[in-house]
């Protein structure tokens, strides 16, 4: 299969890495000069959970240099997409599947303003990874992927692609209910990642803590009732035990929110608890806990450079 990978981040440059690895012919599409020659000079050093090697595989600058793909793959942060599937354009054809594994709500809206509706196929991904430097990336963890038309029709080309992933050793189950699955992990992460990135506390700490759990409850609860609003079929009957699950199960985890904030980066809280305060906007429903969390973080990221220490 012809894929390429535009974001060729820490989660790019890992799925990426595998299908190369597995003979598909990847091209790694990226903004960020350094890791992109990085790259082609000495190979992609992928190091972590499934072992320490180095895969050669093209990366570019340039998405006019790619041609169209079987599969484009996107995998910047959601604040990117829109920019990055206008760039995307030649690399796209009538016979393209785009397929999106980013966190949040919004990115699938980004990339069908850009490709029609049908060519896109949504993900969840419960691997995990981190850029360590230029052309190096660790493999942190690895569990479940859910692969999905966004109608929930399972057709042949949803398999092919599955398959395709599963040849490269990325286990991708196929589902109807894909935006079920998006939505479940938008809860434990409208739940956990403003908290932790604002207390600069793990994800366990939040339940230790009466303040913090019960403002989780509410920014989660505020959550389930846009997803009931807008006949999201959630994946848990009780979203709230699920949240306390993850944060147990994740107890000493930096949330990718918290690691943003740490590093003075920009922070994906547009497309998550911002963006439940954008559908409950729309639905009439009210989500002050969200919109508080939304607007503390967005305030962190605009005094990174004025703290107070
Ligand atoms: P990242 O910041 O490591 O990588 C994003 C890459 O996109 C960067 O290399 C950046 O240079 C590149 N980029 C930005 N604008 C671009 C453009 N216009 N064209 C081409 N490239 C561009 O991010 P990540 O951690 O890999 O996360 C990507 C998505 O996957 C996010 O939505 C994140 O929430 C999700 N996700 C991440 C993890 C994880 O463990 N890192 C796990 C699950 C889901």
């Amino acid at each position: 299969m012809k894929v390429a990978v535009f974001g060729a981040g820490a989660m790019g440059s890992l799925f990426g890495g595998f299908m190369a690895e597995h003979g598909h012919l990847v091209t790694l599409v990226d903004v960020w000069k350094e890791h992109v020659h990085r790259i082609n000079e000495y190979g992609l050093e992928l190091v972590g959970v499934s072992g320490d090697r180095t895969i050669r595989l093209t990366a570019t600058l340039d998405p006019g240099s790619v041609g169209p793909v079987d599969l484009l793959l996107v995998f910047v942060k959601a604040y990117h997409t829109s920019q990055a599937m206008e760039s995307a354009q030649p690399l796209v054809d009538a016979g393209t599947t785009v397929a999106t594994f980013q966190n949040g709500i919004g990115s699938i809206e980004a990339i069908v303003q850009h490709v029609s509706r049908g060519q896109v196929l949504a993900g969840v991904t419960s691997w995990g990874a981190t850029v360590l430097g230029p052309g190096r990336v660790r493999h942190a963890g690895v569990g479940d992927c859910f692969l999905g038309e966004l109608d929930g029709a399972m057709t042949q080309r949803l398999d092919g692609v599955s398959r395709a992933f599963n040849e490269a050793m990325i286990p991708v189950k196929t589902t109807d209910n894909i935006l079920g699955l998006v939505w479940t992990k938008l809860m434990a992460n409208v739940a956990i990642n403003p908290l932790t990135a604002i207390l600069r506390v793990h994800n366990g700490d939040l339940l230790d803590h009466p303040g913090s759990e019960e403002l989780g409850r509410l920014a989660l609860a505020e959550a389930v009732a846009v997803a009931k609003a807008k006949g999201i079929r959630l994946l848990h009957d009780d979203p709230q035990e699920m949240v306390r699950e993850v944060c147990r199960k994740t107890a000493s985890n930096r949330s990718s929110m918290l690691q943003d904030v740490m590093a003075g980066r920009k922070t994906e809280i547009g497309f998550i608890n911002g963006a439940i305060v954008r559908e409950g906007d729309a639905l009439g429903i009210p989500t002050p806990v969200n919109l508080a969390l939304t607007r503390l973080v967005q305030t962190i990221e605009r005094t990174y450079d004025c703290r107070v220490t």
